[in-house]
C-alpha cells in the first residue's frame, strides 16, 4: 500500500467515528448501573453467571474452610490467605475462612469458580481505594458485608453509538 493510500485509509477509518456520540459520566456524582449482582458460579451446573467482577462477597453460613479458593489463587496472585474466625459454624470445623488482599487481586474470578459451596461470589463494587496497603486487605467479616454500591445510570447502545441515561425505575 502506498503512503497516499495509507493516508486515505486512515482518514476513512477516523471519519467513521466523527458522527458517533460520545458521553462521559461525571463520577462519583454519576455512577454506572451494572446488569446483575456481580459474577457468580454455579458449581452444580458448572456454569458462570455473567456479572461485574468487583469486590467479593463471602457467605459465612456456606463457607466450609476447604481452602480451594486460596489454592486456586496461589498460582495467580496469592491474594487469598485463610484466617481464623471467631464465630463457630457447624459446616466449618477448621474455623478458617478466606481473607482477600485487593492490593494483589486481579479480579479474575477463578476463586469463585473453585468454590464448591456457593460461598464466594463477586459484586458490582469497584470502589476499593484506600490510603494504606493494609486497608486493602478485607477480612472474612468485611467480605461478608453486602456492598452498598448503587449505580443509577444505564448505557444505551444503538447504531449511533452509546449514550447514558438515568434509570428512573
Ligand atoms: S479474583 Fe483471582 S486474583 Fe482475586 S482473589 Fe480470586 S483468584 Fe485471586
Ligand atoms: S469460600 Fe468456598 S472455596 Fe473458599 S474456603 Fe470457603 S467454601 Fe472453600
Amino acid at each position: 500500500m502506498s503512503s497516499i493510500e495509507g493516508m486515505f485509509k486512515a482518514l476513512e477509518a477516523g471519519s467513521k467515528h466523527v458522527l458517533i456520540k460520545r458521553f462521559t459520566l461525571f463520577y462519583p456524582e454519576q455512577k454506572l448501573k451494572f446488569v446483575g449482582d456481580g459474577y457468580q458460579f454455579d458449581p452444580k451446573e458448572g456454569v458462570g453467571i455473567a456479572g461485574y467482577r468487583g469486590r467479593h462477597i463471602l457467605f459465612h453460613d456456606k463457607c466450609t474452610g476447604c481452602q480451594l479458593c486460596s489454592i486456586m489463587c496461589e498460582g495467580i496472585a496469592e491474594a487469598i490467605s485463610m484466617v481464623k474466625i471467631d464465630k463457630e459454624y457447624k459446616q466449618n470445623k477448621k474455623g478458617i475462612m478466606p481473607q482477600i488482599d485487593y492490593g494483589k487481586c486481579v479480579f479474575c474470578g477463578l476463586c469463585v469458580d473453585a468454590c464448591p459451596f456457593y460461598a464466594l461470589f463477586m459484586t458490582d463494587d469497584y470502589e476499593l481505594s484506600a490510603y494504606t496497603k493494609e486497608h486493602l486487605i478485607y477480612t472474612p467479616d468485611q467480605l461478608s458485608i453486602k456492598p452498598n454500591y448503587k449505580g443509577e445510570y444505564v448505557i444505551d447502545i444503538n447504531e449511533f453509538g452509546a449514550t447514558h441515561k438515568k434509570d428512573i425505575k
